[in-house]
């Protein structure tokens, strides 16, 4: 068995891996698509010390990274159980049915944004279509920009991109906003902000270059309409990628692992980092500090056995 076994090869499984390979004991990654998140990243300008890079070439320095010490890296392969063993062992199945076993075990198997699938979306991802108002919001500056969704995450963007851009118009599918009142009534307040409700979401507009609009139908009077914009921010929900751990690991109720403020998860000798835990922001650095928590976490749990 692996001393530390890693499941997720984006930042926090890459950085988990080289905190855990630094302390001498056998690292092991099983990773479906090494990079995760970042390699779909076009521009980063967040990820602090590094006024800017892109994403295929800091997953590039994060394989670089990783292979600079002695980890065995597992590509293309999905877990698709954990489970302990008589002998206190976790292990880990993957989905070409083979088993891989850790005596601790680092959880970093990130999320994905939940989309639209409406038409145009995934042609202009990346040239208007966002998720990430912290990572993009500033490439709108002085612009018309949409948000899609009137929860948290959308109205906070909301706020957020009104002290950046020109305008924000908000497209809640509902009639009513499950953001949090007082979150409603600061955005409500923003002279550049405007809410729709009732409004579906059809069509994502461009000019084969970039975004210059999106369709919406009027869900109450059935009435298509445009509007003329350079970026939509589309803030319908951050999926964690636990389906998976349903019957292992403890949950929050958005599938989050749930972990304490050294990583460890509910399951003894099982921690995890990133996107897909209950950490509440999910960005680059963040996870990869959460990678090195983890890591530690479980360096302290195995001097202990
Ligand atoms: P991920 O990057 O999601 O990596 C998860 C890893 O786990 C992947 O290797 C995946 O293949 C693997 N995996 C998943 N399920 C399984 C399984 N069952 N078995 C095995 N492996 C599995 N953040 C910033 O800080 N700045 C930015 O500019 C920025 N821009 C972004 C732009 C876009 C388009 C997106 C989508 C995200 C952006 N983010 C940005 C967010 C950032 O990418 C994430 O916060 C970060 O990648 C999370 O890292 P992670 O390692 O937790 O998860």
């Amino acid at each position: 068995p692996f001393d530390v076994l890693v499941v997720g090869g984006g930042p926090a499984g890459a950085s988990a891996a080289i905190y855990a390979a630094r302390k001498g004991i056998r690292t092991g990654i099983v990773a479906e698509r090494f990079g995760g998140q970042v390699a779909d990243t076009v521009g980063i300008e967040n990820f602090i010390s590094v006024p800017y890079t892109e994403g295929p070439k800091l997953v590039a320095h994060l394989e670089e990274h990783v292979n600079e010490y002695d980890v065995d890296v597992m590509k293309a392969q999905q877990a698709v159980a954990l489970r302990k063993t008589d002998s206190g062992l976790t292990e880990v199945e993957l989905a070409n049915g083979a088993v891989v076993s850790g005596k601790s075990v680092i959880l970093a198997t990130g999320a994905r944004w939940r989309e639209m699938n409406v038409p145009g979306e995934q042609q202009y991802k990346a040239k208007g279509v966002a998720y990430c108002p912290h990572c993009d919001g500033p490439l709108f500056k002085g612009k018309k920009t949409a948000v899609i969704g009137g929860g948290n995450s959308g109205i906070e963007a909301a706020i957020d991109l009104a002290g950046i851009v020109e305008h924000v118009t908000v497209l809640e599918f509902a009639d009513t906003l499950r953001a949090d009142a007082v979150l409603v009534k600061k955005a409500e307040s923003l002279p550049n902000v405007t809410i729709i409700k009732n409004a579906m979401t059809t069509e994502v507009l461009g000019d084969g270059e970039r975004v210059t609009g999106l369709k919406y139908q009027d869900r109450i009077s059935g009435e298509d309409k445009e509007l003329q914009l350079a970026g939509i921010f589309v803030q319908i929900g951050l999926v964690p990628n636990t389906e998976f751990l349903k019957d292992s690991v403890e949950l929050s109720n958005r599938g989050e692992i749930v972990i304490n403020e050294h990583g460890q998860t509910s399951m003894p000798g099982v921690f995890a980092a990133g996107d897909c835990t209950t950490v509440p922001y999910k960005q680059i650095i963040i996870s990869m500090g959460a990678g090195a928590t983890a890591a530690l976490g479980a360096f302290d749990h195995l001097i202990r056995q």
